[in-house]
């Protein structure tokens, strides 16, 4: 054995130009070849199982490899986290059955920079009294070097493989985004885990929508144990995935005959031989725990930092794709939603940007305006809508609000017919864009039913004329006016037609009543109107005449009557007329004109027939 300061300066000239691992195997070959020690290694603690080392680098192929600390004097260096020297029977210190010649021992603690121990560097040698007190505090310095060394190792290991599976999950990433279906993603996480960490026994969990653990994936796991999990209700103490996803928290059970929460299931777990569960729970990033990520070992066994890093991150990895998948899957049914009311709505849908295009129809568009959805596609709204101007729409486009409007509109279709229609529109936002919404709905029918009703409640439908409600209200708005215009009303009454009904039946009648309507017809101004006011009486109004006027209208109606006798079925028909006639004079009403124009009439039919008769004042 060399001198404390020739032992120092051997070791440091042979270990100065090494650096990581290279350092750590020059020191343990230098302090063997110096020291004469048999065998020096340097350890490192196997977290798992509990309380084992392996070695790292040694000096001669006499180390243990990978060994059980307990009964032997690596023990006492590493949970005491001293060093120790023996300088014999250091055989004494190994468990019965470790067949050993060693006599001589000195083990220093590595230690991290909080203290926490790594592993240990050890001497051994079967000769007794071998090593000097002195060694301890001459090697102190290389040991802590080889500690800071041995951190840095791990660092770089960590980080490596930190990065490696940073890696994996952007491949996994990637594989989601293009599409690979969500079960067959968990199974490859899992099976990439388990394969790079043997030992590992991977399980990913769901809870479902009834707070029940579902199992997805855990290809390791016997699948009778899978089983008995199935549809387990999560709570604070059940095992480690029903109380991980419970608290939200991660929990740890180093020994599932030991801890609580397993007391109902140790039974289970030594059947199957499952020793430790670490469960974590997959937590989306609005909060919401889509289930657990889960490894067990078959002995008992704690996790490691960097075993709790690949758990979290494989925890957010999960938690990433299951919570996409679910809004994929929503988006999906939304889309597909979407599509059905597309495609089944009554009314006719489109969805336009603000330059006109048509980014949607639905097919009962298509069918309104005998366009196909691609035909559609490319057209704008100006080519669709009918006496509107591109300009116009464009604007209308952009004042369209979020509450929406309805309002009556004409389209065009594709064979150049206008279609009345009732359209409802609304700004919405799409992929950030503003675009209108749109429902048009085709009321041609009912606008042409709408018309006919109008008609039938103002037109005499035998006649075609004003029938007696609306005449009488012609007659009141004239004498409501402000200027009220000098007004004459004329009342025309068939002469004998009782005869013509009697003789020719009641079909030619009805055909006497709209021939002399259409003689009343061509005879009329502008300004004029003529109604029906029941049976053969009818009643004109001239607005804005003279009493002259009047009666030269009169007498040209009586005679157009007279002189244009109707055919009926090859027969002539000889008519005339009476006519009373009235003129607006102040003070006058409605129905006091009326009145004068009906006492008038009695006149004219008094005097004879086929005249007119006007009342003075
Ligand atoms: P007068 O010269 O005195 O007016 O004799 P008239 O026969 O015309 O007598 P009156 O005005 O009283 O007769 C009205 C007749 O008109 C009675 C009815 O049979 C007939 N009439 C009323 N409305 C209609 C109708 O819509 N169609 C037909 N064909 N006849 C009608
Ligand atoms: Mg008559
Ligand atoms: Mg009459």
């Amino acid at each position: 054995m060399p001198t404390a300061p020739s032992l120092r300066h051997a070791l440091l000239d042979d270990t100065a130009a090494a650096l990581g691992r290279d350092y750590l195997q020059q020191l343990v070959n230098s302090l063997a070849r110096h020291s004469g020690a048999q065998l020096v290694f340097i350890s490192q603690q196997l977290p798992l199982p509990v309380r084992h080392v392996a070695v790292m680098v040694a000096s001669s192929h006499r180390h243990p490899g990978r060994y059980a600390l307990a009964g032997t004097p690596c023990e006492q260096v590493i949970s005491r986290q001293q060093a120790i020297v023996h300088s014999s029977g250091v055989n004494r210190h190994f468990a019965a059955e470790q067949d050993t010649a060693w006599q001589s021992f000195a083990g220093w603690p590595l230690l991290d920079k909080h203290g926490h121990c790594m592993g240990h560097l050890a001497l051994f040698d079967e000769r007794a009294n071998l090593l000097p007190d002195t060694l301890l505090q001459d090697i102190a310095p290389f040991v802590t070097r080889a500690a800071a060394e041995l951190q840095r190792l791990e660092h770089e290991r960590i980080s490596s493989s930190r990065a490696s599976w940073d890696a994996l999950h952007s491949h996994f990433l990637r594989q989601y985004i293009q599409g690979q279906p969500l079960p067959t993603l968990l199974g490859d996480v899992v099976g990439h885990i388990e394969q790079a960490l043997p030992g590992w026994l991977c399980s990913i969990l769901q809870v479902d929508d009834t707070q029940c653990l579902r199992p997805l994936v855990g290809p390791s796991l016997p699948q009778a144990y899978t089983a008995l999990i199935d549809g387990l209700a999560i709570g604070p103490m059940v095992g480690s995935c029903g109380a991980a996803a419970w608290h939200r928290k991660r929990l740890v059970a180093e020994d599932l005959q030991q801890h609580p929460n397993w007391a109902p299931y140790r039974e289970q777990a030594r059947q199957f031989a499952l020793g430790s569960c670490w469960s974590e729970p997959i937590i989306d990033s609005k909060g919401k725990v889509h289930g657990t990520f889960a490894v067990y070992h078959h002995a008992p066994s704690a996790p490691t930092l960097e075993a709790i890093t690949v758990i979290e991150d494989t925890a957010r990895l999960l938690a990433v794709l299951m919570e996409n998948d679910a809004n994929r899957q929503a988006l999906d049914s939304r889309t597909q939603w979407y599509q059905a009311i597309l495609q089944n709505a009554a009314d006719a849908l489109s969805i336009i940007d603000m330059e006109g295009c048509l980014l949607e129809a639905s097919d009962s568009l298509c069918k309104l305006l005998g366009y196909s959805q691609a035909e559609l596609r490319q057209l704008r709204l100006w080519d669709l809508v009918a006496h509107r101007s591109e300009a116009e729409l464009r604007e209308q486009l952009q004042y369209t609000s979020e509450q929406g409007e309805t309002f009556d509109s004409y389209n065009r279709t594709k064979d150049g017919d206008i279609i009345e229609v009732e359209v409802c529109v609304r700004r919405l936002m799409l992929d950030g864009q503003p675009v209108i919404w749109g429902s048009a709905r085709d009321i041609s029918l009912r606008k042409q039913q709408e018309r006919q009703l109008r008609e039938q409640a103002t037109i005499d439908s035998l006649t075609g004329l004003y029938n007696r409600p609306t005449l009488l209200g012609q007659l009141d708005a004239l004498l409501a006016s402000p200027s009220r215009p000098g007004l004459a009303l004329l009342m025309l009454d068939l002469d004998h037609f009782k005869q013509v009904n009697d003789s020719y039946g009641h079909a030619c009648g009805d055909a006497t009543l709209a021939h002399i309507a259409s003689q009343l017809r061509q005879l009329l101004g502008p300004q004029d109107c003529a109604g029906r006011l029941g049976g053969e009486e009818f009643c004109i109004l001239l607005p804005g005449t003279t009493p002259q006027a009047a009666q030269r209208y009169s007498q040209r109606l009586l005679d157009t009557i007279a002189q244009q006798p109707l055919q009926f079925t090859g027969q002539t028909i000889a008519l005339t007329a009476s006519i009373g006639l009235a003129l607006l004079e102040p003070g006058d009403d409605s129905r006091s004109l009326l009145a004068r124009a009906d006492m008038a009439l009695y006149q004219a039919k008094h005097q004879g027939r086929n005249r007119m008769v006007m009342l003075p004042p």
